[in-house]
């Protein structure tokens, strides 16, 4: 554990409509005010898809809830004749207060390169936004021991061009694609290690403000019966959970990681 807050990012992918989102977040939130637990220790997001974010910001602006919540892409252009795309502009309108960028699913379906996954975080942040900047290497990669070198390259190019100060305040998701809805989850010395490196990597490129800020999180396959242990590494800020935050009893278990 440290000093930073950590994030509990929920990204529900292409799952529930917005009366569905409704429920799950109404859901999560009553489970949240739960007295008995210190929730409020825990910074915690939906990222739900394009289509329910209007309707999450009513319920959490009508309730005051305290769930922030993000969008799972953004469009690397500002406006105009991109049809399908979504700007950056427009989901800060809508108070997201995050954008998850590069995530694996986006990076092998939608070809996205990290100078793809640049542009978007710079548009988010820009936009008043905190990208959460996916990385993190497949099975082949893994199995070449070469994971580190592959990860620290896709942090370097993804980050390209933000300050020190601008790092600091960013958000890193060290996803694994191997241990992604696969239920394979990587020990918690694997997600330290790479954790620590890409850590080790910002400290040395812009210093140790960016490098004691940043939040560096675990995805792939956390559950509340495996947060502890990956939790506890000095370097993990936080987890990105995909299929766990589909149900509130598993996400609010994973929010209770302390
Ligand atoms: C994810 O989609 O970012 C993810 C980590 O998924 P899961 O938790 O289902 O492995």
């Amino acid at each position: 554990m440290t000093s930073r807050v950590p994030l509990m990012a929920g990204n529900w992918k292409m799952n529930l409509n917005h009366q569905e989102a409704v429920v799950l977040v109404q859901k999560l939130a009553w489970t949240l005010s739960d007295k008995r637990h210190d929730y409020a220790k825990v910074e915690v997001v939906v990222c739900p898809p394009f289509t329910d974010l209007r309707s999450v910001q009513t319920l959490v602006d009508g309730d005051r809830l305290s769930i922030g919540y993000a969008a799972q892409d953004v469009s690397t252009h500002d406006e105009g004749a991109y049809t399908g795309e979504v700007s950056a502009a427009m989901l800060a309108k809508l108070g997201c207060s995050y954008v998850v960028v590069g995530h694996s699913e986006r990076r092998e379906y939608h070809a996205e390169s990290d100078e793809t996954v640049n542009v978007k975080a710079h548009k988010a942040l820009a936009a008043g936004m905190t990208p959460i900047v996916c990385v993190g290497e497949g099975l082949e990669v893994r199995k070449a021991g070469e994971h580190v070198a592959h990860t620290l390259a896709q942090v370097d190019g993804s980050l390209a061009g933000f300050t020190a100060g601008q790092v600091g305040d960013l958000v890193v998701a060290y996803e694994p694609v191997w241990a992604i809805g696969t239920g394979e989850v990587a020990t918690p010395e694997d997600a330290q290690e790479v954790c620590a490196a890409i850590r080790a990597q910002i400290r040395e490129v812009h210093g140790d403000g960016a490098a004691d800020g940043v939040r560096i999180l675990y995805g792939g396959s956390v559950k509340a019966a495996n947060v502890g242990g990956i939790m506890a590494k000095d370097d993990v800020d936080g987890c990105l959970v995909g299929g766990a935050s589909l149900q509130v009893d598993e996400f609010s278990g994973i929010c209770r990681f302390y």
